[in-house]
């Protein structure tokens, strides 16, 4: 999974898609390759008065998606787009847009396997 906690992403189906929006990722499940989305798949749950809580009333929160339903929002594009993965020339993993090859962030710390030999 190449989607972090914090990260932009759009929301490419369901009843919450919004072309063109970003919205942040609040969590990332990946045993179960979902995530939560800020206002994305929110479930109200109806609570009546008690003795703790006078009023009642209603709490909302998000419930995981997929994460095949997102994609990683690209400020380039200024939508969600497939990304790839490349190394920097230091050895660090990093996400790209495979539309417009920008850099969407590096994921790891640098690695010597991984580093150019001859930069
Ligand atoms: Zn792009």
């Amino acid at each position: 999974m190449l989607i972090r906690k914090d990260d932009l992403v759009e929301v490419i189906t369901g009843d919450d898609a919004e072309k063109g929006r970003s919205r942040k990722v609040l969590r990332v499940i990946a045993s179960e390759n979902k995530v939560v989305v800020e206002g994305v798949n929110r479930v109200y749950k109806h609570l009546k008065p008690n003795r703790r809580n006078q009023q009642g009333g209603r709490l909302s929160k998000e419930m995981p998606i997929d994460v095949s339903n997102v994609q990683l929002y690209c400020p380039t594009c200024r939508r969600g787009r497939r990304i790839g993965r490349r190394y920097l020339p230091d050895g660090r993993k990093e996400r790209f847009c495979k539309k417009c090859a920008a850099s969407l962030g590096a994921l790891s710390k640098p690695r010597a396997a991984y580093a150019q030999k001859n930069p």
